[in-house]
């Protein structure tokens, strides 16, 4: 049995910056299912909202509110577009490189739905250089450790209080880690979709192990389907996304004709439905999306990653344009949380994208998702270390609990997706919700 103060399931952005801002003296175990970088937030291609100045907060609050549909939570957004500035200044003091202007001041772009330019970027890989700066911080942390291949299968409860985890490790052992307090940064659901940009190994855990112990989700069914993944024949693991900011640069979408049928920049979900619609209307299985409204040094030095996706994949974006096919890309829905981002059991918390404190509403606005991650990560650490006295052990429980049920794993595995998709659809009147992505 492993002992550790808090323990933390997922070593995506907001499963690392919680650890950074948790204090020294607490011993800080951060278990992920797969190695350390193979994490959504290494995929985060177009950039990260911030907060310009003042002049802009009503037209981010309004893009923001407007893209969710209104049915987001107000707080939630007050406090992620109020905290933006204090989080890139973290970003930045830990190394991170934000693209600037020829004066030197931060450049901003914009992505679809946004009113105004106000988006971070570096070059098309900006997921990456933020969570790749944040490792190598937690890195070098001594009261932090970091276990890649060791999952959790299962909480372990009493009461309403969560007490840590059963995992299983790197070498296939199952033990249990014991813990004042858990946090589950365990990302979205994409590897429920055959069609979907996220990793394959993220398949809503943190949710599985919620409704098995009674802890409350939210919106499961508020599911997001990007509108351009680049289109191949072979089925490959995962959709390769054509960022949204290649969009707000100037890239058309065109039918089977050559001819533009929709406002490129419309929100995700509304687009995705125009590209349906239209691949309907054509009998095709994806449209074009034509960059060469762009001009090429502007595709070069911000989209390097994607023209050489779409080179291997043997289009020359810089002279024809490219397939494209919507794919589910992202989860708004839930573990709910408060805004300081804890569960509805005590001593667990979630944060990131498996967490739903209602920012985004219905659907997402591009590039919200990294500074929601981050924004309420922070916040989890605040109140962790402010309610730190309150922590209750219950070490009997603990030494009861039987590992050895847990040893047919592809069977959890099996029961877990099937309590996620189960409550998916549940929340959906019974419709399977992204059901054209689901299927193989
Ligand atoms: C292709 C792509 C492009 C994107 N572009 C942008 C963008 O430009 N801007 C933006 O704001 N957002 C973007 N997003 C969304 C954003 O990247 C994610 O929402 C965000 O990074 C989620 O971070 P996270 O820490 O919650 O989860 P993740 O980064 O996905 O990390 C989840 C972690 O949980 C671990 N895990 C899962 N289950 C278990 C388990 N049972 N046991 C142990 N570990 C487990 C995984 O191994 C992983 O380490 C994009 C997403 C994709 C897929």
């Amino acid at each position: 049995m492993l002992k550790t103060d808090i323990l933390i399931i997922g070593s995506g952005c907001s499963g690392l910056y919680a650890a950074m801002q948790l204090p020294r003296d607490k011993k800080i175990t951060i278990i992920t299912k797969s190695d350390l970088e193979s994490s959504d937030s290494y995929l985060a291609q177009g950039g990260i909202c911030m907060l310009k100045d003042e002049s802009d907060y009503d037209a981010y609050f309004e893009d923001t509110m407007k893209a969710g549909h209104y049915e987001n939570d107000k707080k939630s957004v007050d406090i992620m577009i109020r905290s933006s500035q204090d989080v890139i200044k973290d970003m930045m003091s830990y190394g991170v490189r934000f693209a600037k202007n020829e004066d030197g001041s931060l450049a901003f772009t914009r992505e679809g739905a946004h009113s105004t330019n106000r988006i971070l970027f570096h070059e098309d890989i900006t997921g990456k250089e933020i969570t790749s700066h944040i490792l190598e911080r937690v890195k070098k942390l001594e009261n932090v450790t970091l276990m890649e291949y060791t999952t959790m299968l299962d909480l372990i409860t009493d009461d309403d209080y969560c007490y840590g985890a059963v995992i299983r490790e790197n070498d296939g052992a199952i033990d249990k880690i014991m813990a004042d307090v858990t946090i589950l940064a365990t990302g979205g659901v994409g590897g429920l979709f055959r069609h979907s940009t996220n990793f394959r190994h993220l398949t809503g855990d943190g949710l599985a192990v919620c409704l098995k112990h009674g802890v409350a989700l939210e919106h499961v069914n508020y599911i997001q389907i990007h509108p351009t993944t680049f289109y191949s024949e072979k089925p490959e693991d995962r959709s390769f996304l054509i960022s949204e900011s290649v969009r707000g640069e100037g890239a058309h979408l065109l039918d089977k004709n050559g001819e533009r049928f929709t406002n490129e920049l419309l929100p995700r979900d509304i687009l995705s439905r125009e590209i349906q619609k239209q691949m309907a209307k054509d009998g095709t299985k994806f449209v074009w999306e034509d960059l060469r409204p762009i001009p090429r040094e502007v595709l070069e030095k911000h989209f390097p990653n994607i023209v050489a996706h779409c080179q291997e994949a043997g289009y020359d974006p810089f002279t024809q344009p490219i397939p494209v096919v919507p794919a589910q890309h992202y989860f708004m829905g839930g573990i709910k949380v408060n805004h300081k981002s804890r569960t509805t059991m005590k001593q667990l918390y979630a944060v990131g994208e498996t967490a739903c404190n209602g920012v985004h509403g219905r659907n997402r606005l591009a590039s919200n998702s990294l500074l929601e991650s981050l924004v309420f990560a922070k916040r989890a650490a605040r109140d962790i270390v402010k309610h730190y006295d309150d922590v209750r052990h219950d070490r009997e429980l603990f030494e009861k609990v039987d590992i050895s049920s847990y040893s047919d794993t592809a069977a959890l595995e099996r029961t877990y997706t099937r309590f996620v998709e189960d409550a998916i659809d549940a929340a959906n009147n019974g419709q399977p919700a992204g059901a054209e992505y689901r299927t193989a």
